[in-house]
């Protein structure tokens, strides 16, 4: 039966079976930027292991979600987004705009943002 390694877009850019403009990578975590940047600068931190949406989070994924977002803030001060702010985003599910479902942090910056969010 195909598992997620094979079915799945973000873990086959995590594996390298389908190339990304990588910004990071490590054990855990992989950083890309985003196909259809929605920013000057929009990159995508995903955990390696296979997670489909936040709805699935359970408490054995505490280290794995929170490892991802420590490191998006560190790709954020890298790519020298902390002095005018950067917009960070997890989309859950269909009507909140997810379109792909291995979870990722959307790591925006390079503009103003405005609040509410469309
Ligand atoms: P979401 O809509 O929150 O699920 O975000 C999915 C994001 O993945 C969108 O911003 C897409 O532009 C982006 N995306 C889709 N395919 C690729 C790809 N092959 N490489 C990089 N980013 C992608
Ligand atoms: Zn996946």
């Amino acid at each position: 039966m195909p598992s997620n390694a094979d079915l799945c877009l973000f873990c086959r850019i995590a594996s390298g079976a389908i190339p990304a403009k990588k910004v990071h990578e490590d054990a855990d975590v992989v950083a890309f930027h985003d196909i259809n940047p929605q920013a000057p600068t929009h990159v995508l931190v995903i955990p390696r292991k296979h997670i489909s949406a936040l709805d699935e989070l359970t408490d054995a994924d505490a280290a794995t979600i929170g490892t991802t977002i420590v490191r998006a803030t560190e790709i954020a001060r890298e790519l020298h987004l902390e002095q005018e702010g950067y917009r960070v985003v997890i989309n859950n599910g269909e009507g909140a705009g997810q379109t792909v479902f291995h979870i990722h942090v959307h790591v925006l910056g390079g503009r103003a943002f405005t609040w509410p969010p469309g």
